[in-house]
């Protein structure tokens, strides 16, 4: 089966698409690290990009679909879109890229956490720069101050979880990506977890979505 993560930022998007790339054996395609692959690889969407996302705002569609459409092209098994589509004008290019390739997504997932928990979540996490292993300075914080338990790489603040730029990334996100809510439930596919939990609980929510028939 074939799934789709969506959410605010900071609802858990990418820690909940990890947990099932560990324990069910998805393959991930996340645009965010995508393209944080290109910027820190200097190439010239890297550059295009980057100018995007350090202001909070969303990379232009166009950009962004010719990444998932090659990632897409070279999928075996099954897998969870984390952090795509994040426009109505993404979703409906999804539809055709798929139906191109004969496959579908069966459950689109949308991680619900309220805006005063997500501003915390995001000002406080912290990144492996090594590995991309997410800490927080309250909630997860690594055994070491600094080093991440994984690998030992730097942990560091994304340059987009500073409070100047989360501002602009909620309002990216309502007036954008919140009108998936209703696109989804229009195509019958539409599922709901409260992300105000621990991963542990948010988790066990989606595999029950999973399981359902
Ligand atoms: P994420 O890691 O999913 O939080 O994404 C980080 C940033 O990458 C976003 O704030 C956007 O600037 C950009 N980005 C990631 N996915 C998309 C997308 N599907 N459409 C447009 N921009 C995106």
């Amino acid at each position: 089966m074939n799934i789709l993560l969506f959410g605010p930022p900071g609802a858990g998007k990418g820690t909940q698409s990890s947990l099932l790339v560990s324990k069910r054996d998805f393959v991930q395609i996340s645009t965010g690290d995508i393209l944080r692959g290109a910027i820190s690889r200097k190439t010239e969407l890297g550059s295009l990009a980057q100018a995007f996302m350090s202001r909070g705002q969303l990379v232009p569609d166009d950009l962004v679909i010719s990444l998932v459409k090659q990632a897409l092209e070279q999928i075996k098994g099954d897998f969870i879109l984390d952090g795509f589509p994040r426009t109505v004008a993404q979703a409906e290019a999804l539809e055709v890229l798929l139906k191109g390739i004969e496959k579908e997504i069966e459950r689109a997932i949308f991680i619900s956490v309220p805006v005063g928990a997500l501003v915390k979540r995001l000002s406080g996490r912290r990144v492996c720069k090594l590995c991309g292993s997410v800490f927080h300075i309250e909630n997860k914080q690594p055994k070491l101050n600094g080093v991440c338990d994984s690998c030992g790489g730097e942990l560091v603040q994304r340059d987009d979880d500073k409070e100047s730029v989360i501002d602009e990334r909620m309002r990216a996100y309502s007036k954008h990506t919140a009108p998936l809510i209703e696109y989804y439930k229009k195509l019958g596919k539409y599922f709901e977890v409260n992300g105000d939990k621990d991963e542990a609980a948010v988790f066990a929510n989606i595999e029950e979505i999973l399981n359902f028939t």
